[in-house]
């Protein structure tokens, strides 16, 4: 069921799973709970992920994880997979219900749903 123009405090945005959020170059903070989380899910040591997957912020006000060469985050297998998609930070699984910026509609699938129809397939 789609959600009525104008109603948005009744709107979940419904991501599509189209991995374009993964790839715009950008920082993806990560805290050191979800570097736990996420060692412990690639079956790392805490240290020996943030060695490989880890950079300084551009603001030296934490970690976050390294992109590829193409500006796309390090975890993205092929078009949309995410590969820690079961322990992913909280900036991938917060967008676009819990942050966004001007302008994210325009490369952002998501679909508005009625809060209560929302489906589990965020990105
Ligand atoms: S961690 Fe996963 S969801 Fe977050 S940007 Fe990387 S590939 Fe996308
Ligand atoms: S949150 Fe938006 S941009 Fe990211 S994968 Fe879902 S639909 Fe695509």
């Amino acid at each position: 069921m789609s959600a009525e123009p104008g109603d948005h405090s009744k709107i979940h945005w419904q991501c599509q799973r189209c991995g374009n959020c993964c790839r715009w170059p950008g920082e993806v903070p990560v805290s050191d709970e979800e570097i736990d989380k996420i060692a412990e899910f690639l079956e790392m040591d805490f240290y020996e992920f943030v060695a490989e997957y880890t950079d300084i912020r551009r603001n030296r006000a934490g970690l976050t994880l390294i992109e590829k060469p193409n500006g796309e985050c390090i975890f993205l297998e092929g078009k949309n997979h995410c590969r820690i998609n079961e322990v992913k930070p909280a900036q991938c699984s917060g967008f676009p219900n819990r942050w966004n910026f001007k302008g994210w509609e325009k490369i952002c699938e998501a679909v508005p749903v009625l809060v209560g129809n929302e489906q589990q397939t965020d990105s």
